[in-house]
């Protein structure tokens, strides 16, 4: 059963800047920064040390807990250093930097392929963990961890996100044209574990050869089909995704497995085939870089740790007036202050605006108009929640769902008073984790 979602918005797409750009190769740069915190959850440990000679897909970094991920070094060479780099999402953070020894070796027993049906389950949710895999849509959630249901959680349905709704980016576009049987293959993987019969990839309809090249590979998989979504942001939302292709409501602080769904974003599905099948870690990403201000616009495959200014050079550098830089999409993706950052396992893009095309509003006093309450898809009332956080009331926000909140920023884009309702609900999730802690 299909379902439209409650609100949403329709941005510009901007999309045509890259969708028709193959995935290209970039080359290993001269030096990379690989974070230790490369998934939501613990960060991993450093295994390393400086001076250390390091192969392709060696463990570099343990994982840090159960809800965390090995870390593998994306190429052959030397730790040149153990420190805290600028991070994507907005400060300093640990990391291992490796100059390459140009020979790119793979260590002892990596890219091998294995007899993925020999594999029990526990096999493939276990070598899904080695892989070091986390949710490349951009949440980062290590993917053993969504394998696990507790069993009281029975999981029918497999979805796979190809829904793509974020603005300007086009790598998930581009890896269903170009790589559907693989993403399926790894989709089989998945659907092994959690022994479902049925696996539904959602896209949205504006990218009908993506649709076209994964139907003709799903056709000889029984269980398999894919459903052509409406266009409207945020399709590719967790709970939004489920209730448009089967119709299931996750509740309010729900998760997916409440109604019996376990989502997959389609670049995971197909790492998980590199680390299951063929024993390579995930160590490197497809992303789009793309905006007005970047010379060439395209699709790349990059090692994780690539620092962003030598994609943006790669891309031809900045071409004119540079506005604003974004890790991930416009809608939810974080402003960088320079390009200092590195590319993790959740970097989806790399948006650079003019900056003309940049608004420069200053923001002004909520004029109670509904226009976010509409848009808001998680039924939240997003202009109180404002004006509660200003007032720092922070348990009342909490009361009225602040933390059903998933920060998607529909109505910040639809505010014409141009309020950082978004910035208002991070800090207020922030204040709330907090204050819970404290509360042991
Ligand atoms: S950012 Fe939060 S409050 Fe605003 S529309 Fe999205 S879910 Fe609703
Ligand atoms: S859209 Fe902006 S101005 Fe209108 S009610 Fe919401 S917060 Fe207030």
């Amino acid at each position: 059963m299909m379902g439209r979602f409650f609100g949403g918005v329709h941005p510009d797409y901007n999309k045509d800047l890259s969708r028709g750009k193959p995935i290209e190769t970039m080359p290993v740069p001269g030096r990379l920064v690989v974070y230790l915190s490369q998934n939501l959850g613990a960060p991993s440990k450093a295994v390393v040390k400086k001076g250390d000679a390091v192969l392709k897909g060696q463990v570099i970094a343990e994982s840090g807990g159960f809800v965390s991920t090995p870390v593998h070094a994306p190429v052959s060479g030397v730790v040149a250093a153990i420190d805290t780099f600028p991070h994507p999402v907005g400060t300093d953070l640990p990391a291992i930097v490796i100059e390459p020894d140009g020979n790119d070796r793979w260590a002892d027993g990596c890219d091998v392929e294995r007899d993925v049906d020999a594999l029990s389950s526990a096999e493939i949710r276990d070598l899904v963990h080695d892989g070091g895999l986390v949710g490349m849509g951009g949440a980062t959630f290590p993917t053993h961890v969504k394998l696990s249901p507790p069993p009281e959680k029975p999981i029918d349905v497999l979805v796979l996100n190809g829904a793509e709704c974020e603005p300007y980016l086009s790598a998930d576009h581009r890896m269903m044209v170009e790589h559907a049987e693989e993403i399926l293959d790894g989709a089989a993987l998945f659907a092994r574990v959690i022994e479902v019969g049925r696996v539904i990839v959602g896209i949205e309809k504006n990218k009908p050869d993506a649709i076209a090249a994964m139907r003709e590979r799903a056709a000889g998989r029984e269980g398999f089909e894919v459903a052509a979504l409406d266009v409207v942001y945020p399709q590719g939302a967790e709970k939004q995704l489920i209730f448009a292709v089967t119709g299931r409501r996750v509740p309010a602080g729900g998760l997916p497995m409440d109604v019996g769904v376990l989502v997959q974003n389609v670049a995971t599905c197909r790492a998980a085939r590199e680390a299951v099948r063929f024993n390579r870690p995930l160590i490197e990403r497809v992303l789009t870089v793309t905006g007005r201000a970047i010379a060439e616009p395209k699709n790349l495959l990059v090692r994780v740790g690539t620092p962003f200014e030598d994609i943006v050079a790669f891309c031809g550098g900045m071409s004119g007036e540079t506005g604003k830089i974004i890790s991930g999409g416009p809608m939810m993706g974080v402003s960088q202050y320079s390009l200092a950052a590195a590319v993790t396992k959740g970097t989806s893009g790399i948006v650079l605006l003019r900056r003309d095309e940049v608004a420069q509003f200053v923001s002004d006093a909520c004029i109670r108009c509904g226009r976010c309450v509409e848009a808001c898809p998680m039924r939240l009332d997003p202009s109180t929640l404002s004006i509660l956080v200003e007032r720092m009331r922070f348990d009342d926000a909490g009361e009225t769902g602040v933390n059903d909140c998933m920060e998607c920023g529909c109505c910040a884009y639809v505010c014409p008073s141009r309020r950082p309702l978004v910035q208002h609900f991070r800090r207020a999730k922030a204040e709330l984790r907090a204050k819970a802690r404290k509360a042991g």
